[in-house]
């Protein structure tokens, strides 16, 4: 980046650490408004930007920056979030941020909800923390970047056409993830099948309206070259999980019934797998305990994501050599990322070499 590129990047892209006056700490909140290459529709919902919530933690002359997507489903927004931590500022300054852990039990107690704040100072506060240790995040975990699987790229519900023409668009990858469960879904895989016969994995986000509907939608999909399937019925509806379970022949993930640590082993007897995502359960640490619990009952662990900067993917990327499926492609959804952060490459994620998040300026 020459220097008139770097003096028009936006804001939050300048080089923080530099700007942080060496000792004095300092808690800064923003909302960012990312726009949506194209209009991202799922059973919940279509929308042509998202909100996201920004936190930069500077100490030490050292600025850490953090990212959480706030879920509608669970009330929160950003607004809500940054809220939440703006009226725990002083405490949290007056905090070690070296000592992690306890700090984020402290948040934790301290914030109710709005668990994408929560992610985004953790991510802020582990960015500082293996900064200062002039270390990348991935290493702070003791983990091989060498290890990360790949990440499929997500292909929203939409007309054939334009299906047709994301799928061709995401040549590169290996694996695809499609999302069903509108009325369309025979179109939907149609239309990638007439443009490509690799892997698919598919998310019906509780679409389905019957464990028969299910079995009868999933079974035509395992024909269709389908590995796995997510939530298929709604988050609160177990009882049926079995039944299905019984009549079908791949993996079933949960998603929207799985946010917390303690949702994991309650979960355990009626998935085969488990989609762990940082803006769902409040941080990597949160996230790292539900992958652990996961792994210790047998399941299989897909982390996942929101529509986000690279801010939050790259830190979601730095914990993928401990799963075995990833989706984290939410930042190459959107048209105005202010960061470079972890790298796709025919869908292997490229951990950063560089200390703590590995972020950098996106030139404008
Ligand atoms: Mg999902």
């Amino acid at each position: 980046m020459n220097r008139r590129t770097f003096l028009s990047a936006p804001v939050l892209a300048a080089p923080l650490a530099a700007q942080a006056p060496a000792g004095a700490p300092r808690l800064e909140t923003r909302i960012r408004r990312l726009r949506l290459r194209h209009t991202w529709t799922t059973v919940m919902s279509s929308s042509e930007y998202r909100d996201t919530f920004f936190v930069e933690y500077s100490r030490d002359g050292i600025t850490g920056i953090g990212e959480g997507a706030p879920i509608i489903r669970y009330k929160e927004s950003a607004e809500s979030c940054r809220a939440a931590v703006d009226s725990i500022r002083p405490w949290l300054l007056g905090q070690n941020p070296e000592a992690f852990v306890p700090l984020m039990d402290g948040v934790f107690r301290r914030i109710e909800g709005n668990f994408a704040a929560k992610a985004a100072l953790d991510i802020a506060l582990l960015d500082w923390n293996a900064q200062k240790l002039g270390v990348p995040l991935w290493r702070w975990f003791g983990l091989d970047r060498n290890h990360a699987p790949l990440t499929t790229f997500s292909i929203g519900i939409d007309r054939a056409e334009v299906i047709r023409q994301k799928v061709r668009e995401a040549a590169d990858f290996p694996v695809l993830k499609i999302k069903v469960g509108l009325d369309n879904d025979e179109e939907v895989i149609a239309a990638v099948r007439s443009v490509t016969d690799k892997p698919l994995r598919v998310d019906a986000n509780e679409g389905f309206r019957s464990k028969e509907e299910a079995v009868q939608k999933i079974l035509w999909l395992e024909k269709q070259g389908v590995e796995f399937i997510e939530q298929p019925l709604p988050a609160a509806n177990l009882e049926d999980m079995n039944w299905i379970r019984k009549r079908i022949h791949i993996p079933v993930f949960a998603d929207e019934a799985c946010l917390h640590p303690a949702d994991v082993p309650r979960l355990a007897p009626y998935f085969d797998g488990v989609n762990v995502k940082v803006d769902k359960c409040g941080g990597l640490l949160e996230a790292k305990r539900m992958i652990e619990m996961a792994r210790s009952l047998g399941l299989k662990v897909m982390l996942g994501c929101m529509v986000s900067s690279s801010v939050a993917i790259t830190a979601a990327a730095h914990l993928s050599p401990l799963v075995d499926y990833a989706d984290l492609d939410g930042h190459l959804l959107i048209a105005n990322d202010p960061y470079e952060g972890v790298l796709v490459e025919k869908g292997r994620l490229i951990l950063p070499d560089r200390p703590g998040l590995g972020l950098r300026p996106r030139a404008a």
